[in-house]
């Protein structure tokens, strides 16, 4: 019996004495105790009931046997479905009938709030916390150590992962055993990772990078992950003198920036910093390689895809850029439905073994962004330099339409973030009464700076067309994230949508 993802990440820990995870206790977790708890977590889904194609829901804190119950997933042939700890009951109620898991398994203190939810959609509902706890954790212990796991093959589903659902409501994208294997395959070469490293893992594991990027890479590879329940600063710092590579969102670096601790000495040992999932501002790329010596690898990827594309290993990791297509990989920058010339922008399109294979239960949706020919439609904005550097500018959607111009966010951003006294900014479309939106920024001081709004604008003068300059800023003192650092402009539009409008 083969099952492709199984064989390639999970079966390999047989026998294996070495910490596969490392825990910020100290304590270790060899691979062979981890594929144990992988053995357990699958004999506790199969008692309850689950079989080859079900779907199993955690929305659970990150711990060892979170992990565990995604190795369990794809050796039962299930389908893992990891959700954002931060989803309200209104949200899961969504996710679960969008999805009917015949497991969902959660927080015990959420328990009370979650278990009608869960019964409304037929779904069974067990308890994990984030110290190993809860009912599936008793009913994990005393269960058999080993598991005959169920064969899989590549095309069949290994996971669903939910889109953040930025600008509509989250789709399921569907993910197969040959969508993670190759991705975590191409990554791991092209990365270099061998049985050596040790990766700082502080990432969650209910999304792509965490999950796959980072879990997949490492237990294909035979290394070990020093394995975070967060990003803790002291933690992070503490403990990245025994790492050799950590991958993380910009939110990682600005703040590893912001400690007096981050130096050359402290990441000596390191190889490899990789950032991902947001973009990773020029700035903080510099200063991180005057602080420490390290050029962070930045690479663009997403949900429905895995990874598209990559800075190179060795070679010009160039600031700004999301670097080139990922070996096996096809992109292109397509406008007006054809292919446009090195520099120009386009919508991103991308093909090959790391691209989902569509949204679960919405075929009109697939439909819309998966071509018949394998290229999907990312909905990012880019464009490719003379070079071949990947640049995105901004998603298709987050365009503001002022006056019946297009302004793209980001090149404005570029433009606010370079003006003295600003360490970041967010530009948005707020509705305007005569020109339909307006261009709204909203700054962030540096430390110790105070910002003067008008001021900032001012420097804009003769850096932008008049119509891509905002007509009003604010200055706060952050911009609201998610989990994986992504600006939630979606929120700063409902929070000033009266701006321009007032009483509208
Ligand atoms: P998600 O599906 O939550 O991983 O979000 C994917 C989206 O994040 C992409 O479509 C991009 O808009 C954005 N993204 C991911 N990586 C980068 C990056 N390195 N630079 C800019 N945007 C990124």
């Amino acid at each position: 019996m083969a099952n492709t993802l199984f064989d390639a990440l999970f079966a390999p820990l047989r026998g294996r004495d070495t910490a596969l995870l490392i825990l910020p206790d100290g304590r270790q977790i060899s691979g062979a105790a981890f594929l144990a708890m992988v053995a357990q977590a699958a004999h506790a889904l199969r008692a309850q009931g689950v079989q080859p194609g079900d779907r199993v829901a955690a929305q659970v804190a990150k711990s060892p046997q979170a992990l565990a119950v995604y190795g369990a997933a794809v050796a039962l042939g299930a389908v893992f479905l990891p959700l954002n700890t931060a989803y309200t009951p209104a949200e899961v109620d969504y996710f679960l009938g969008n999805a009917t898991p015949r497991l969902f398994l959660c927080d015990p203190a959420k328990a009370v709030a979650l278990a009608p939810v869960a019964a409304a959609h037929g779904t069974a509902v067990q308890t994990l916390d984030g110290a190993g706890g809860g009912s599936f954790a008793v009913a994990m212990s005393g269960q058999p150590e080993t598991v005959q796991p169920a064969d899989r093959g590549p095309d069949d589903l290994a996971a669903i992962l939910y889109t953040s659902g930025t600008t509509g409501r989250s789709k399921g994208a569907m993910l197969s055993h040959r969508n993670l294997l190759s991705n975590a395959e191409t990554l791991a070469a092209l990365w270099r990772f061998t049985a050596a490293d040790v990766l700082l893992h502080a990432l969650p594991v209910f999304h792509t990078h965490g999950l796959f990027v980072a879990t997949n890479i490492s237990l294909l590879t035979g290394g070990a992950m020093i394995f975070l329940p967060g990003f803790d600063l002291d933690t992070v710092l503490r403990l990245l003198p025994q790492a050799t590579a950590m991958m993380g969102v910009p939110t990682f670096y600005t703040r590893l920036l912001d400690d007096p601790r981050i130096s050359r000495d402290l990441t000596a040992g390191m190889r490899l910093f990789v950032s991902g999932s947001a973009p990773l501002l020029a700035e903080t790329h510099r200063a991180f390689r005057e602080c420490t010596g390290h050029r962070i690898l930045e690479r663009y990827g997403m949900t429905e895809t895995n990874m598209n594309t990559s800075n190179p290993y060795d070679g010009e990791r160039r600031a700004g850029t999301v670097g080139f297509p990922l070996p096996g990989v096809d992109l292109r920058i397509m406008a007006d439905g054809a292919e446009v010339a090195p520099g120009e922008v386009g919508v991103i399109e991308v093909r090959g073994p790391n691209v989902f294979l569509g949204y679960w239960q919405m075929p009109e949706k697939t439909a819309e962004e998966l071509r018949p020919d394998g290229w999907f439609i990312t909905g990012d904005v880019g464009c490719k330099d003379a070079d071949g550097y990947v640049q995105i500018v901004g998603r298709a959607k987050d365009l503001v339409i002022t006056g019946g111009f297009n302004v793209y966010p980001v090149e404005v951003e570029a433009e606010l973030d370079a003006q003295p006294g600003v360490l970041e900014s967010a530009v948005i479309g707020l509705p305007h009464p005569d020109f339909g939106e307006a261009v709204f920024a909203v700054l962030v001081p540096r430390p110790g700076a105070t910002l003067n709004p008008d001021r900032v604008l001012q420097g804009l003068h003769d850096r932008l067309a008049r119509f891509k300059q905002p007509k009003a800023a604010v200055v706060v003192p952050a911009l609201p994230r998610n989990a994986m650092g992504k600006v939630q402009k979606a929120d700063l539009r409902k929070t000033y949508a009266g701006w321009f409008s007032p009483g509208s």
